[in-house]
């Protein structure tokens, strides 16, 4: 597989049509995954906001109280408020922000995003990624490029491991997943539970070409690859019922 950028991609501004900045300046896209960085599809949503928007609620005071920012000062209790009105739970207060938002991604802060936001003061996560991924491929195919899959993705960290990579929080026109179940290895001993969140692994790839700062590269073209023909499914963020780590957070928060 070759992962290539869209080069020349503008700053990006609130109404424009992302599927149109990247068809002029890409060719050849049909049958590609094309991964494009939630922060230009949210900005292109008008996803921006500013710390005044927020009036603090006591909830908002409270944790705010607690948590540091990198600076070791205290949490500006706006941002608290703002990470409050984009989550469905809070999972953790503190040392930092764990939360669900509404689309179901459990992530630090809800998401907010203070890098890469020119003009305001945070830059919020698209309202329904795959919603965003599906307007980008419909764009697409109605300018000619049939059979692309796009992949809404944002740099998250993760339990148990330092640094951050890749994820999918949107996509559309391909599976999720890849389901293993049933196949067998080379022992011929059948998979029981590998099911291959492909959406989240093409997302990490495509993250080593996007870079985290200044490179100006949110969007990537992945040729070469091709789902196969195994089961997909479209399960990518678990129900509550189905997560032992959810489950045991919120009985620590309640002990
Ligand atoms: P996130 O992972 O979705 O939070 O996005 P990042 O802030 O890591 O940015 C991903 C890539 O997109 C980096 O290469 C940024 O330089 C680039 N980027 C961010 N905003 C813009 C924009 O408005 N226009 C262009 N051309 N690149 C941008
Ligand atoms: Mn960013
Ligand atoms: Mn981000
Ligand atoms: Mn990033």
């Amino acid at each position: 597989m070759e992962l290539t950028p869209v080069t020349d991609l503008p700053e990006v501004r609130p109404g424009d049509d992302l599927a149109e900045l990247i068809a002029d300046r890409a060719d050849d896209l049909e049958g590609t995954v094309l991964t494009v960085a939630s922060t230009v599809v949210s900005k292109a949503e008008g996803r921006t906001a500013d710390l005044e928007e927020y009036p603090v609620s006591a909830r908002a005071e409270e944790i705010a109280a607690h948590i540091e920012d990198v600076a070791g000062e205290e949490k500006d209790p706006r941002f608290a408020q703002a990470v409050l009105e984009e989550s469905t739970e809070l999972l953790v207060e503190a040392p930092f922000l764990l939360t669900e938002t509404r689309f179901g991604h459990i992530t630090v802060n809800a998401g907010i995003d203070r890098s890469n936001v020119p003009e305001h003061d945070l830059l919020l996560l698209p309202k329904r990624p795959s919603e965003s991924a599906e307007r980008i491929r419909q764009g697409l195919e109605d300018r000619g490029h049939e059979d692309v899959s796009v992949i809404v993705t944002d740099t998250s960290g993760r339990p148990f491991r330092h640094g951050q990579r890749g994820v999918a929080l949107g996509w559309a026109g391909m599976p999720a997943s890849r389901d293993w179940r049933g196949e067998r290895d080379r022992d011929g001993r059948e998979l029981g539970v590998t099911v291959q969140s492909v959406v989240d692994e093409l997302a990490a790839a495509a993250n080593l070409v996007t870079g985290e700062g200044a490179d100006g590269n949110p969007a990537v073209v992945v040729r070469d690859w091709e789902f196969g023909d195994l089961e997909g499914s479209d399960e990518l963020y678990r129900s509550v019922e189905d997560d032992l780590v959810r489950q045991a957070l919120r009985e620590w928060r309640f002990e």
